[in-house]
């Protein structure tokens, strides 16, 4: 084996799908424990520690106590090495969050167990879907009163229809949760409590028939015995194939909070989360990890993480080949070679500076506003990776300024941040407004905030009757035209001038998919 296949061999990028609260930063948190990477769990966002909140404009988040820096998570985990890309998920809900989705191999889904499905996490599935990736679930909280665990596969397999293969199944919960039984390995693990923040000594009783499984849990030996044997009967087994092809999740039972399971869901990844993948480029190459010339996309810019620097940071997704420090590659877009001296790497243990970086892992590159979201970096041809799309705005609001005079600064810095994917601007064909969409709320005053500080334009919000937005596309010329005749009202041009419709109302919309069954109206459109 090359050092390159050895390299991509050992990786594992995911990231984490979870409705707020269910636990993503806590499961992080004994992630990384695991990973070695934490002296204490208990130091992951800027939430509480401050960590992140370094530059001025990022002041905002801190006092929402919140952080919008993007991390990127190197760890060691037994044979592999997994990179976890955070995605936002409280009020810095983002179009990021979505787009980090589209450059994993896997998912984390972290379902509160005492809940069940919740509105984000379905959203994120869809998403997920885009490209089929595979998905891990843990259900998390079992230290709490939960729902029936077999309610929770069934409410996981209708809601967001994929198959659920229990690996692990509980013992009790709440104040009697006493551990999990390992369907696959044949034993059952106990739980200990005020284990939160180290690595608790494996405790385990092999067989489930074994005597000794009644001398410690009781009666609940008993139980659980019938319970797996209902479980084997009702739920799916494993398959690896169906898994990799995102039809069927793995499911884990555990607490985060008490560091419990997160090791065997981790055990999980390694052992059938695929290794980076190969990509599709628009010229109908496909490059495979292994391909020794290097290559990557970028799918998040984030801005001034340094506020000495009026800088940006894109970040960067390796494909294919080995970055070295100092390298020359090709800026597909602009046709440019660019020599990258100083990328920043996330790095694994204790190295602070490595100077390479293989498939599957995360560089981010100063930009000094020449790279976009969507950007491909090759060994020297020009193609371009695809599925890094832009996603529908779920919110609008129509953007003014405070000083007339600036109009056209004002749309210049709509449409850089817009390249940036900051936010969506769109200009409705029939009227002068500036129609700003966004995934989270928080996009919205980020902009506001760029727009002062970067072009010095005051502006402010105002209230629109949007509900959603398609980009449109049709083969029929004709029809097209006799659609955007009829249709013009509706119709804006997005900040790269591509063809919308602004749907006032959900019905509107569909109606107007009715009228005109012609006309594709996309929620996805590929940068
Ligand atoms: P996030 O919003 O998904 O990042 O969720 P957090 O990790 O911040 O967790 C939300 C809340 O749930 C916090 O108060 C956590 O302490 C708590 N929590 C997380 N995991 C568990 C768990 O396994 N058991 C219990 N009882 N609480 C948990």
């Amino acid at each position: 084996m090359s050092k390159l296949q050895k390299e991509v061999a050992k990786r594992r990028t995911f990231a984490i799908i979870s409705h707020p609260d269910a636990g993503k930063t806590t499961i992080t948190e004994k992630v990384l424990l695991h990973g070695q990477k934490l002296q204490k769990a208990g130091t992951v966002k800027g939430k509480k520690s401050g960590q992140h909140a370094k530059s001025d404009w990022m002041e905002m988040e801190k006092e929402r106590g919140i952080s919008v820096t993007t991390s990127v998570m190197q760890f060691p985990y037994r044979e592999s090495l997994v990179n976890l890309l955070d995605t936002p998920g409280h009020e810095d809900f983002s179009e990021d969050t979505y787009r980090t989705l589209t450059a994993v191999d896997s998912c984390l889904m972290v379902i509160d167990a005492a809940k069940g499905v919740e509105e984000r996490t379905i959203k994120l599935m869809e998403v997920t879907r885009l490209r089929d990736t595979p998905i891990i679930t843990f259900m998390n909280k079992l230290d709490r009163d939960i729902r029936d665990p077999l309610e929770l596969l069934d409410e996981v397999e209708d809601v967001l229809k994929i198959m659920c293969a229990p690996i692990t199944w509980p013992i009790g919960q709440g104040k009697n949760f006493k551990g999990v039984y390992h369907l696959l390995r044949d034993e059952t693990i106990f739980y200990k409590t005020g284990q939160g923040h180290r690595i608790q000594e494996v405790d385990i009783i092999k067989g489930l028939d074994n005597p000794a499984l009644d001398a410690r849990v009781g009666s609940y030996a008993d139980e659980l015995r019938e319970q797996i044997e209902l479980v084997k009967g009702a739920s799916h087994e494993f398959d690896l194939e169906l898994f990799l092809e995102g039809e069927l999740t793995p499911v884990y039972f555990g607490t985060a909070l008490g560091n419990f399971g997160v090791d065997h869901m981790l055990d999980g990844l390694v052992d059938w989360a695929p290794t980076p993948q190969s990509r599709e480029t628009d010229s109908g190459l496909v490059v495979s990890s292994t391909d020794e010339r290097f290559s990557g996309f970028v799918f998040k810019i984030q801005a001034n993480m340094d506020p000495k620097h009026r800088d940006r940071v894109a970040f960067m997704r390796i494909v294919s080949g080995r970055y070295e420090q100092g390298m020359k590659m090709k800026h597909a877009r602009i046709g440019k070679d660019v020599r990258i001296a100083d990328a920043l790497t996330f790095v694994a243990g204790d190295r602070e500076h490595v100077e390479e970086a293989w498939p599957g892992d995360i560089i981010g590159l100063h930009n000094h506003g020449t790279i976009q979201i969507g950007d491909t970096f090759t060994w020297g041809d020009e193609f371009k990776f695809t599925g890094i799309p832009n996603f529908a705005p779920e919110l609008f609001r129509r953007i003014r300024l405070r000083d007339p005079l600036k109009q056209k600064q004002l749309l210049k810095g709509l449409v850089q941040l817009s390249e940036e994917g900051a936010v969506q601007v769109f200009r409705p064909l029939s009227s002068n407004d500036l129609i700003v969409g966004a995934v989270g709320v928080l996009q919205f005053d980020v902009v506001v905030h760029r727009l002062k500080s970067e072009y010095k334009v005051d502006a402010m919000y105002e209230t629109v009757q949007v509900a959603t937005a398609r980009w449109v596309y049709c083969d029929d010329a004709k029809k097209f035209e006799e659609f955007q005749r009829k249709a013009d009202h509706n119709l804006a041009l997005d900040g790269g001038d591509n063809l919308a419709y602004i749907a006032p109302t959900m019905a509107n919309l569909s109606l107007t998919q009715e009228r005109f069954p012609d006309v594709q109206f996309r929620r996805t459109r590929e940068v």
